[in-house]
């Protein structure tokens, strides 16, 4: 768990045998909704990048919303990828030549982005929400992630 993408210490991952990541689009890597790209995001593309990493954004918006980000940012984008099925989580390491080991999952939600990168068999990063605005059918579900927050963080607290 980190508090944004930029807190992910890429070293540390690169250590671990990680050698692409997923990014999850809305309030992971750009407020729900937002369609500006702010320079710290494509600066950090670029950190990625040069760490030697591949990355590529899986979402479960629309195609035209996802399509604008993957040809700004130029990265391989899945649209409506139903997570957290697992599909375009795998079809992402196959293009990439990584066994699932070598992938990290990042998003703002346990049961689409960590539930699924954690059933594909890859390594998962909890990031918080960047803005409190999403669909309404996400903030119920917040509702019941929190009290699984809290369940996870009292058991890493007892380790
Ligand atoms: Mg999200």
């Amino acid at each position: 768990m980190v508090d944004s993408v930029y807190d992910i210490d890429l070293e540390e991952l690169k250590k671990q045998g990680i050698r692409g990541i997923i990014a999850d689009l809305d309030n992971t890597l750009v407020p729900w909704r937002s369609c500006e790209i702010p320079c710290a995001l494509e600066d950090w593309f670029c950190r990625v990048r040069n760490a030697g990493l591949k990355i590529a954004v899986v979402s479960n918006n629309s195609p035209s919303r996802v399509a604008e980000f993957s040809s700004r940012l130029g990265v391989t984008c899945i649209a409506k990828a139903v997570k957290p099925r697992r599909g375009a989580f795998r079809r992402i390491a196959a293009d990439f030549g990584f066994a699932p080991q070598e992938m990290a999952v990042v998003g703002d939600q346990l049961f689409t982005d960590i539930l699924g990168g954690n059933r594909s068999g890859m390594y998962t990063i909890l990031v918080k929400p960047l803005s409190r605005h999403e669909f309404v059918g996400t903030k119920l579900v917040r509702l019941v992630e929190r009290i699984f927050l809290r369940r996870l963080q009292k058991r890493q607290k007892q380790k």
